[in-house]
């Protein structure tokens, strides 16, 4: 029996796919990969951001390297073509995430984020990318009595470490987004902006074009192995042999060790609506567009796209036994089902439109909530994997870092604690599936009994593993 509700009304013709990708001007794929032997100086895996912009800065660094990127699907197929667009200079997941796991080296990390979220604007600019970048700052609201104290907290601390950070009341936020459900915000106007996340990789995928990547998709490297001073990349119809090799491939089973026991994958979900009508659009305000996120553990993230849809996304972050990524997984009824009835929740007023794309994908999450970094086969392997969900900006700076891992591992950035340190690792299956299982069950409990915390969360926020969104 199909239940009626203004939720699945607006769910009926949802289309599953990526609004991001659904565009005429997607590039024709890249010739397959040579058969036989291809040599490379610098064969990076994996065409999502952390790959492209680790070609991209390898040729910066030195344009007589020869780069070979390996997608094995299509470029920006990945987390990178299917997000929320929201780029946030944080490299650690958040300030409140940085303190908590790297309070030493906090303002030197912000310094790095900061520096890191202007070159990125500095490289669309160079290369002439329309990544449709909007500088709205992000706002973070209540929509609970228990999480309005919270926001106070949140603002003066983004404020004491030099963020353009302002609270907003029930009226004031109410100004700004016009729900019912909204009672107080914090609004990052620093450093925090939105992009159309294709727009951003396919810019990227032609700025390493122009540089002299060979990228090849379709191409799965299957293994990594040491040949002589060389690396060996194997693929399904011949092999890559490098000088060195950057592993970019996130959420994806990780070629080697070190990142299968960093990288936990969960699939987070996400909905479009159709174009807003004028009368629609006026109903919300929403004037300053800014990205929206709420203060709940389990956490919508909302925004307006150039053509004025919303997309909706986040709450559920569901972990599959044996965490593979896999096309069957970028659907899931009962979660979009779940989010269209929030949808309504939040914005009664928007009660007959029509959703139009639903789709998921992979994050990579660590125990840490922020990336990790590590090196393998005597140090001419070099990983940036798991930005959790903040990778958009994260990214560039992690392929920095892989690359220096390779180039001049005594660099200052090679020592910080964030890069030398390693999560906890996640166990092998089963404890691995009862472990997050657990630990979501715990966290959407904590959300209905107004964030009280509960024994299990409490236990690992002492152990440093809890999540806190
Ligand atoms: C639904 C969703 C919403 C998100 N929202 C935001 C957001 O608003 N803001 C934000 O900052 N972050 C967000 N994120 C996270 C962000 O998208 C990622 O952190 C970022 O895209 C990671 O980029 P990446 O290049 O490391 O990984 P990916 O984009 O996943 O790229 C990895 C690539 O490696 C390829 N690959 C894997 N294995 C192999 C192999 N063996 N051989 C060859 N190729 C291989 C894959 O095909 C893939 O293309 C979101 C993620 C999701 C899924």
């Amino acid at each position: 029996m199909t239940i009626d509700t203004p939720g699945m009304r607006a769910l009926a013709d949802a289309e599953p796919k990526v609004f991001w990708l659904d565009r005429s001007d997607l590039p024709e794929p890249s010739p397959p990969p040579p058969s036989g032997r291809v040599d490379a100086d610098l064969c990076v895996v994996g065409g999502g951001y952390t790959g492209l912009w680790a070609a991209i800065q390898a040729k910066e660094l030195d344009p007589d390297r020869d780069v070979v990127v390996l997608e094995g699907d299509r470029v920006a197929h990945g987390a990178s073509g299917r997000n929320g667009g929201f780029l946030d200079a944080s490299v650690t997941h958040g300030l409140a995430n940085g303190l908590e796991h790297f309070p030493g080296e906090i303002e030197r990390l912000l310094a790095i984020g900061r520096d890191n979220y202007r070159g990125i604007l500095t490289a669309l600019d160079a290369y002439r990318i329309d990544a449709a970048f909007e500088a709205t700052g992000e706002l973070v609201v209540a929509t609970d009595a228990y999480q309005v104290p919270g926001l106070a907290e949140s603002a003066a601390l983004r404020a004491r470490y030099g963020e353009d950070a302002v609270l907003l009341d029930r009226d004031e936020v109410r100004a700004e987004v016009d729900s019912p459900r909204l009672l107080g915000g914090v609004w990052q106007r620093s450093h925090i902006g939105l992009v159309d996340p294709v727009a951003l990789a396919l810019g990227l995928r032609r700025a390493a074009d122009a540089l002299g990547v060979r990228i090849f998709e379709n191409a799965r490297a299957t293994r990594v192995s040491g040949a002589g001073s060389a690396v060996r990349i194997d693929t399904a119809t011949g092999h890559v042999e490098a000088a060195g090799v950057i592993l970019a491939t996130n959420a994806f089973r990780g070629l080697v060790a070190p990142i299968r026991r960093a990288v936990a994958t969960v699939y987070d979900y996400v909905l479009v609506t159709e174009p807003l009508s004028e009368a629609q659009r006026a109903s919300i305000g929403w004037k300053k567009r800014q990205g929206l996120a709420d203060s709940a553990n389990q956490f919508h993230y909302f925004r307006l796209t150039a053509d004025d849809r919303i997309l909706w996304g986040g709450y559920d972050a569901v972990y599959y036994y044996g965490g593979r990524v896999s096309q069957r997984r970028d659907q899931r009824p009962r979660t979009m089902s779940l989010l269209a009835e929030q949808f309504f929740d939040l914005f009664p007023q928007l009660e007959g439109v029509r959703f139009t794309h639903q789709w998921g994908g992979p994050i990579a999450t660590t125990s840490r909530f922020c990336a990790s970094f590590g090196t393998a086969l005597e140090g001419r392997l070099a990983y940036s994997v798991g930005y959790t969900g903040l990778g958009v900006a994260a990214s560039r700076f992690g392929a920095r870092v892989a690359l220096t891992l390779l180039d001049d591992p005594s660099a200052d950035v090679a020592r910080l604690d964030f890069v030398r340190s390693r999560p906890f690792p996640f166990p092998p299956e089963p404890l691995r599936w009862l472990g997050i299982t657990l630990t979501r069950r715990a966290i959407a409990r904590a959300d209905r009994r107004e964030g009280r915390r509960g024994a299990w969360l409490s236990l690992l926020d002492r152990l440093g593993l809890g999540f806190d969104s």
